[in-house]
């Protein structure tokens, strides 16, 4: 085997050189470079996609958590704005509500009970010293502006309507008031609009 030449020797050296040297355009390899340096050659275009996509899907559920957590606050924000409400207050009110529905209830059996025990005569009230000697009826009578005719009891308040069973039977009969009436206006449909005018007890038919 030939001694090499002093100019391949000279070459042989620089190349040793070279390879030992960090490149000027090359960080510093730490091991986490070296690791990057090994790995990235191996991988595929399709490796780096999943590895992006990974990091995409984790950013965006970052920021989906954040404006969760953004959202709960505001809502916390909201709800400490709110006047404190004590529990008991709701249950009193409750309490308070079925009591008045009882109440209310129980009036309205009283006057029911009161006008179903009414004569609707003239003078039949408990406070009255005399009923009416010829039996005329406490009902005041009414001709509305389309022709509907009502009366009202003015012992018991009770209403007496055209479709009672009951009306022919008190309007037949002479009454200690005198029957009162509106003007008359004309309607296309006259049904209707005495159903519309119909009088009612404010209080019963609530
Ligand atoms: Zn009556």
């Amino acid at each position: 085997m030939a001694r090499p030449t002093k100019v391949q020797v000279a070459a042989r050296e620089a190349a040793k050189l070279a390879a030992s040297e960090p490149q000027a355009d090359q960080p510093i390899a730490t091991e986490q470079a070296d690791s990057v340096q090994v790995l990235l050659p191996q991988m595929t275009t399709s490796d780096l996609l999943t590895i992006i996509a990974t990091m995409q899907k984790q950013l965006m559920e970052q920021q989906r958590a954040q404006t969760e957590a953004n959202k709960a606050l505001a809502e916390a924000i909201m709800d400490s704005r709110k006047p404190y409400e004590d529990p008991k207050k709701k249950i009193n009110d409750e309490i308070f509500k079925k009591q008045e529905n009882l109440l209310t209830a129980q009036q309205k059996a009283n006057i029911k009970a009161a006008q179903d025990q009414c004569e609707h005569i003239a003078g039949c009230n408990q406070l009255s010293e005399q009923k009416d000697l010829y039996g005329k009826t406490s009902i005041a009578w009414h001709r509305g502006d389309i022709g509907q005719v009502f009366g009202v009891c003015t012992v018991c308040q009770r209403i007496f309507h055209q479709d009672d069973p009951d009306f022919q039977k008190w309007k037949r009969m002479p009454s200690f008031n005198k029957m009162s009436a509106s003007g008359s206006r004309w309607v296309s449909d006259p049904v209707a609009a005495q159903q519309r005018s119909r009088l009612k007890d404010s209080f019963l038919s609530e």
